[in-house]
C-alpha cells in the first residue's frame, strides 16, 4: 500500500509499505479521508519524535477486513476512529483527565492515517470506533475527533446562559469552540491576529472579535463586561 513517510520536517516520500495484517480481534480500514491536525505538525517539527514515521490520526474509512471475533462491524461499514485510548483505571483517568493517562499517550492507530490502510486494535474497536450513517457527509465526519475534544472541554466547565467565553486563537479548533459555545447558550469573544479568521469567527456567531495587533484586549473586554470573561479557552 502507499504511505506518506516523514523522514524529517523537510522530507516526505510517498512509498510502498506492507499492508497491516490483522488478528481475530482487529479490523483493517481503507482510508477515505484524513486531515492534518495541529498535533501532527508539532510531531513533524519536534526532533525528539522518532522518524521515519507515518503520521495522521483523523480517520474516515471503510471496513475492508474484519477479524473473526468482531461482531459490531461489518465489511463495507464507514467508520470514524480516534487514535488514543485511556486505560480508565489510573489516577488521571479516575479524575477525568484521560488525556494525561500514560496508556492514552502510548496507544495509536497503525501505522497512521496518512496511508491507504490502517489497522484498528481490539481496544480501538471497543472504545473509539463509530459507524457513520450511510447518507452522512464524509468530509464533515472528519470533524468527529477534533469536535469531540471541544465538546469535552465545554462539558467540563459549569456556566450559565449568557456567560462570556473568550476563545484565543480561531483556527479550526477555535472555530469549533465558537459554534459549540453559541449552541450551549454562551457569549463569545474571539481573539485572533488574522482578520480573515475574525470575519469567519463573526460569521460563525462570535459576539465580539478582538485583533490584538491593533486593539487592547483588556480594554475591549471591559467594554462588554466589568468582571472579565467567565471562561477562557486557548485552543
Ligand atoms: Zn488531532
Ligand atoms: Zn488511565
Amino acid at each position: 500500500m502507499k504511505a506518506l513517510i516523514c523522514y524529517n520536517q523537510n522530507e516526505f516520500k510517498l512509498e510502498e509499505i506492507d499492508r497491516p495484517e490483522i488478528q481475530k480481534d482487529e479490523m483493517l480500514i481503507e482510508m477515505i479521508y484524513t486531515s492534518l491536525c495541529g498535533s501532527d505538525i508539532i510531531k513533524i517539527l519536534d526532533p525528539e519524535v522518532k522518524k521515519p514515521a507515518v503520521f495522521g490520526h483523523e480517520v474516515v474509512g471503510r471496513v475492508v477486513k474484519v477479524g473473526k471475533n468482531i461482531t459490531r462491524f461489518n465489511l463495507g461499514d464507514v467508520v470514524v476512529a480516534a487514535h488514543h485510548i485511556p486505560c480508565y483505571r489510573c489516577h488521571y483517568c479516575l479524575h477525568g483527565n484521560h488525556s494525561m493517562c500514560r496508556h492514552f499517550k502510548e496507544t495509536n492507530i497503525y501505522p497512521g492515517s496518512f496511508c491507504q490502510y490502517i489497522r484498528l486494535s481490539k481496544e480501538h474497536i471497543r472504545y473509539t470506533t463509530f459507524k457513520i450513517p450511510p447518507d452522512s457527509n464524509l468530509l464533515e465526519a472528519l470533524f468527529v475527533e477534533p469536535l469531540a475534544c471541544c465538546i469535552r472541554a465545554v462539558d467540563r466547565v459549569t456556566f450559565r446562559k449568557d456567560d462570556i467565553f473568550s476563545v484565543v486563537g480561531t483556527g479550526v479548533i477555535g472555530m469549533l469552540f465558537i459554534q459549540l459555545i453559541k449552541l450551549s447558550g454562551g457569549r463569545v469573544v474571539a481573539i485572533e491576529l488574522d482578520n480573515d479568521r475574525l470575519s469567519m469567527a463573526r460569521f460563525l456567531g462570535a459576539d465580539c472579535t478582538i485583533n490584538p495587533s491593533n486593539q487592547n484586549i483588556a480594554r475591549e473586554i471591559k467594554n462588554i463586561t466589568d468582571i472579565g470573561v467567565d471562561i477562557a479557552y486557548s485552543p
